[in-house]
């Protein structure tokens, strides 16, 4: 028998998740945003379950190969653009859009010889001084690129640093009013938060990622509760050993944790290098046997303990999740300071993956 740790991928839960996105921006064309292969979940492995979308929208070139050479016919749109001029033959030959955030691309996109026009996003940097040219900047970006054979269709885009608060979009939207005025172009500015949360932010593409996967975007699960978004991916493993504390013993490295009395608690076949957060304190919430319990100590390369109290019917061989559809990734995220996001992504190599 193998380790037993597993991912389990739930395709049905993809489907259903980009379905709940769709209605969220009815009148919008849905870009699925599958970077970082696909947040951890694998590209090659859910892109069919999202073959419902409009586009695909990640960051590698190796990744949109892989779509087309799956079949993929629809777009694809690079978030960052291409990274040197020479990559721009590889746009022609697979048909990329490309996002155009900085002066030498569009240089590059004035001075290389495609077969045929590319499709392009002008990324606008509305406030988060991430990528992106000023507002000021973009009239004269615009009728630039405007101007050159190698361009076909042309989006403005832009992307919110707070689309999870209320007036998170406000200044970034006045930004963007202000310089689509002119263009009445396309636009695609809104990330998951803005997808759920602001309608006034949807226009002719959204660019959902984080809700395709089941997570929130705020990082707090409560806030998508509602709306019938479902986990993707649950991480499973099963109690390897068990061990009987008396008063002040100690657990794990650091004796972190230490007992006030006579504890039972599991060891479960986890640990940081399958991608569990080493800063997840005593406490993460952990399920054992479909009992909701936590964990205690320091989280080690390849284990962590949990405490057993509530579940005492628990022993070797128990099924132990550590996050999935009942322990929300956003309250594990939560208690180790972190995101769903950065969990998801960090999913370790050394996990086997089920689909199902
Ligand atoms: C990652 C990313 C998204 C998706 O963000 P989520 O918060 O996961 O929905 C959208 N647009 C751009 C430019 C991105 O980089």
């Amino acid at each position: 028998m193998s380790r037993p740790i597993v991912a389990t991928i739930n395709t049905a839960a993809l489907r259903q998740n980009l379905a709940i996105a769709r209605q969220a921006a009815p009148n919008s064309r849905v870009w699925s945003v599958v970077k970082a292969n696909a947040y951890g979940h694998g590209l090659d492995r859910v892109w069919s379950s999202l073959s419902d979308t409009d586009g695909f929208a990640l960051l590698n070139l190796e990744e949109a190969i892989l779509l087309r050479e799956r079949g993929w016919k629809k777009p694809i749109l690079l978030l960052e653009g291409f990274f040197h001029a020479d990559e721009l033959e590889i746009l022609d030959r697979y048909r990329l859009t490309t996002s155009v955030h900085s002066n030498w691309q569009i240089k590059a996109l004035a001075e290389a010889e495609l077969t045929a026009p590319l499709d392009i996003y002008v990324k606008m940097n509305s406030g988060m001084n991430r990528l992106g040219f000023q507002p000021e900047q973009i009239g004269n970006v615009w009728h630039k690129l405007r101007a050159l054979p190698n361009v076909s269709e042309m989006t403005l885009m832009a992307h919110f640093a707070e689309a999870e608060k209320n007036e998170g979009i406000i200044a970034p939207m006045a930004r963007v009013e202000h310089v689509a005025e002119g263009l009445e172009c396309p636009r695609s500015l809104a990330n998951s938060a803005a997808t759920l949360w602001h309608q006034q932010t949807h226009f002719d593409w959204v660019r959902p990622g984080i809700i395709l996967y089941g997570a929130s975007p705020s990082g707090h699960w409560q806030d998508i509760a509602g709306t019938g978004l479902k986990p993707v991916m649950t991480l499973t493993s099963e109690i390897i050993g068990v061990q009987n504390l008396k008063q002040g013993d100690g657990v794990g490295y650091s004796s972190l944790y230490r007992a006030s009395g006579e504890q039972r608690i599991g060891v479960v076949a986890c640990g940081y290098a399958d991608g569990y957060p080493r800063h997840a304190p005593t406490g993460t919430p952990v399920m054992v046997d479909g009992v909701r319990t936590r964990t205690l100590g320091a989280v080690s390369m390849d284990m962590i303990m949990v405490d057993l109290t509530p579940c005492p019917q628990a022993g070797i061989g128990t099924r132990v999740e550590l996050w999935g559809d009942t322990v929300k990734i956003d309250d594990v995220a939560g208690a180790a300071g972190t995101v769903g996001y950065e969990l998801m992504c960090a999913l370790a190599p050394r996990v086997p993956v089920d689909v199902s």
